[in-house]
């Protein structure tokens, strides 16, 4: 179907829609020549016109308020057909459900528009992770870029994560005087291991200083820079078992340890 056939598709669906609800709407979609202010006929000239009468025809042939309530249509049905597929954050490829917001029991935490996602990208996350939706995308746009790519010739490819850490109202590490942790702000995610579809388990424990230590150094970098801190298990002692990705909002370089 060529471009052309698919807008003359999609006009012909926003009409039908009006006249079955009664209401202005797409119908009034004009082709762009409309939206052209008239040109001056006749006798007219550019003098004689009174620049309040030539200004006003272009903004009442303007199609923005009529075409408005079409484009709202269109973009509610899309949301609802998004949702009823379980996509969230406005992505096809990150599947969950949206959560009522998320208030913390200490101050600093919560999350104002949570997703809770099982699947990003056709990658299996083991558990329902409650996240921001920046964080789902960055999230995804690192399994696309990075993740996908580096396991591309291992075990037939990456199937799925196992996902240790999300949303939890604690402080950075559990340490008591240590400051809010992203994940209080449903902006972290920790992955312990990386399921291939032949079955094959990568643990960033046993596989950082072993075989599997070169793919994933390429996960951990590749992290880098799109997330606000990545962590592994050369930062500290905390995380020897997992990567740490954040989108948390800092002013100064991302962390990449
Ligand atoms: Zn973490």
């Amino acid at each position: 179907m060529s471009m052309k056939q698919v807008l003359l598709t999609v006009l012909f669906l926003c009409q039908s829609a009006a006249f079955a609800s009664a209401e202005p709407a797409c119908a009034e979609a004009r082709p762009a020549s409309d939206l052209t202010a008239p040109e001056l006929t006749g006798e007219e000239t550019a003098e004689d016109a009174d620049p309040t009468v030539t200004v006003e025809p272009a903004v009442l042939v303007s199609r923005r308020p009529a075409l408005r309530p079409c484009k709202f249509r269109q973009f509610e049905a899309g949301r609802e057909r998004m949702q009823a597929r379980g996509a969230v954050c406005g992505d096809w490829t990150i599947l969950g459900e949206t959560r009522k917001p998320v208030a913390g029991k200490a101050r600093g935490c919560g999350i104002t528009n949570p997703v809770r996602v099982y699947k990003i990208s056709d990658i299996a996350l083991s558990q329902f992770s409650l996240m921001d939706c920046q964080t789902a995308v960055t999230l995804k746009t690192w399994i696309e870029n990075t993740a996908k790519p580096a396991f591309a010739d291992m075990g037939g490819g990456l199937k799925g994560m196992r996902i240790v850490g999300h949303y939890a109202c604690k402080t950075q590490n559990n340490q008591p005087r240590s400051r809010i942790s992203e994940h209080a702000r449903g902006r972290a995610i920790d992955i312990s291991t990386f399921v291939l579809k032949d079955g094959t388990q990568i643990t960033v424990r046993d596989g950082w200083n072993n075989a599997q230590g070169a793919v994933l150094r390429k996960l951990h970098d590749g992290a880098c820079g799109i997330f606000g801190t990545v962590l592994g298990p050369d930062a500290d002692r905390y995380h020897v078992g997992h990567f740490h990705f954040d989108t948390a909002r800092r002013k100064g370089a991302p962390v990449c340890r």
